[in-house]
Parts: structure tokens; C-alpha cells; sequence
């Protein structure tokens, strides 16, 4: 069921993306609160093709782990209008900078909802390509999701390399920058798991691993870290399970990288069961 832009009111901004805007709507006849994405009607080709492949993606995929998409409208003024489940607990970033650091506990809930979602976008052939804290969402129930396809593809035989420089580039896997040393025989999907390792590891010590607290990133600085140095590790203190998940997550080498449905039965996982908290 299409939910129609008439019927929704807007009630605040939630945020502001790259493309667009993020409101906070309700349903004027059942009261149901969305939110609703409006992407700003570039003319630029590359935008709108992002845009679309977004929609495509969100309308074939029904997953209790990922964003649900309750209708999609191109308007006449050229904007792209998403309706979307309503998220009302943020982002794993505003919830960080809120909250502050995340336990061990609450991130192996966390790592397992994520890998759900991955788990069965990797087996419907989708590599999200932008696995980072802000694309993370959470409602009250404590429900992790995954949100923002604008930069996922559907996995082709062929890989395109012209097409592999998208996404957050800093939590990039290295293969995404050097293929021939860190791809082995290159898997897309590896690179989402490196992504969860750092965006864990991030929640985990409130800074983002590879740079030290308050330092500015520095693109070139970063890549020559990720590509050059040894990937990031927890510090003294945490569990042998959490820092054993962390190292499956960050292999550089991207085929030793476990699988999504791999590290659902890690010992990390094992060790945290599923709780009704
Ligand atoms: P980027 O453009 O790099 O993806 P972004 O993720 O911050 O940046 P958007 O995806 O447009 O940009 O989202 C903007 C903000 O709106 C998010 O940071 C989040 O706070 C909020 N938001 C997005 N989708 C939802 C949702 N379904 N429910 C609640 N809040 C949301
Ligand atoms: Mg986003």
C-alpha cells in the first residue's frame, strides 16, 4: 500500500543529508507518524541515478533489519519524495554523541541486528557500500537498522572499478583503494564487514578508530593508514570475544574477512544471547 504525499503532514526536520531533507510526518487519517526523504530534484544525471537506484533497491527489500519503504513519488517539480519508517531513537551517531560509549553488551545487539540486515541484502546479491554509524538507525524497541541505499549497487558479475569510488570513503575497506594487493578474489561484501568492524570499534572507544580523539581527518593521511598500516585494534580491557570479532571484521586481506552469516554464530554473539531489554 502506497502511502500518497496528500494525506501527510509535516511535522519537523529530522535532518539534512547530502541530496536532501529528512521530515517528520504524520498521517492525517490513521495518525501514523514516517519519515519522509525528499530529495532535491537535481538535474545533475549522477544524482538522480543515485536517487533511483536507492528506490529501486528499498522496493525489493522486506527485512525487519532494514528502513521499510512505504511509497515513492517523483514529483513535478522534479523532487523524489521517499516515504519511510519512522526511526524514533536517531542514529547510532546521534546516539553516541548523546549517550556517550557503548558496552560490549549493547553492541554485540547491535552488531547482531546489523548482520541480520546484511545477511540478507549479501544473500539478495546488495552491497550497501555505506555502513557507518549515521546511516544506523534505532527505534525504542532497540531495533538496529539499516538505512541510505544511495550509494549500494546490486552486485554484477563483472565489477565496474570506475564505479567502486563511492561511499563514506573513511570507512572504506582497502581493497576498495588497492584492489590487487587486498581483493584476492574480489568480494564486494567483505567491504560492508570492514565497514561494521570500524563503525563497532568507533561506538565502542567514541572516536573513529584509525584517527585519534579530536584529530582532523585528513583523506590522503587516512588512505596511507588503511591501506599501509596495520588495521586498528581494541584497546587493553575489552574480552577475548570482542576483540577476536573485531579482528574477523578488519582483516585487510578482504577474502579472510568473515561473512556476515559467519559472524552470527561468532563466540562475541554466543556470549551476549538475544534479550528482551
Ligand atoms: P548522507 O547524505 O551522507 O547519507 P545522512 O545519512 O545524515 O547523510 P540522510 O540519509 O538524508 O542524510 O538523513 C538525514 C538525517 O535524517 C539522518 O542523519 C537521521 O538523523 C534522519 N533520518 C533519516 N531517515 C530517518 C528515518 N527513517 N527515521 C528517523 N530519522 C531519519
Ligand atoms: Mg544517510
Amino acid at each position: 500500500s502506497n502511502v500518497l504525499l496528500t494525506d501527510l503532514e509535516k511535522l519537523q526536520v529530522l535532518g539534512h543529508g547530502n541530496g536532501g531533507t529528512v521530515y517528520k510526518v504524520q498521517h492525517k487519517r490513521t495518525s501514523k507518524i514516517y519519515a519522509l526523504k525528499i530529495v532535491h530534484g537535481d538535474n545533475d544525471p549522477t544524482v538522480r541515478r543515485q536517487v533511483l537506484r536507492e528506490m529501486d533497491i528499498l522496493r525489493r527489500t522486506d527485512s525487519p533489519h532494514i528502513v521499510r519503504c512505504h511509497g515513492i513519488h517523483d514529483k513535478p517539480s522534479g523532487d523524489i519524495a521517499i516515504v519511510l519508517e519512522y526511526m524514533d531513537a536517531g542514529t547510532l551517531d546521534s546516539l553516541l554523541r548523546g549517550n556517550g560509549t557503548f558496552s560490549e553488551p549493547e553492541l554485540a545487539h547491535v552488531a547482531r541486528h546489523i548482520l541480520k540486515g546484511l545477511s540478507y541484502l549479501h544473500s539478495n546479491k546488495i552491497i550497501h557500500r555505506d555502513i557507518k554509524p549515521s546511516n544506523l538507525l534505532v527505534n525504542k524497541k532497540m531495533e538496529v537498522k539499516i538505512a541510505d541505499f544511495g550509494v549500494s549497487k546490486i552486485m554484477c558479475r563483472t565489477l565496474d572499478p570506475c564505479n567502486s569510488y563511492v561511499g563514506t570513503c573513511a570507512y572504506m575497506s582497502p581493497e576498495r583503494f588497492d584492489p590487487d594487493t587486498y581483493g584476492g578474489n574480489y568480494n564486494g561484501y567483505a567491504g560492508d564487514i570492514w565497514s561494521l568492524g570500524l563503525t563497532l570499534m568507533e561506538l565502542y572507544m567514541g572516536h573513529f578508530p584509525f584517527l585519534s580523539p579530536g584529530q582532523r581527518p585528513d583523506w590522503a593521511t587516512l588512505m596511507c593508514a588503511i591501506c599501509f598500516g596495520n588495521p586498528p585494534s581494541l584497546p587493553a580491557g575489552v574480552s577475548d570475544e570482542f576483540r577476536g570479532f573485531i579482528e574477523c571484521c578488519l582483516q585487510k586481506e578482504s577474502s579472510k574477512r568473515w561473512t556476515a552469516t559467519q559472524l552470527l554464530g561468532h563466540p562475541f554473539l554466543c556470549k551476549h544471547p538475544i534479550s528482551n531489554k
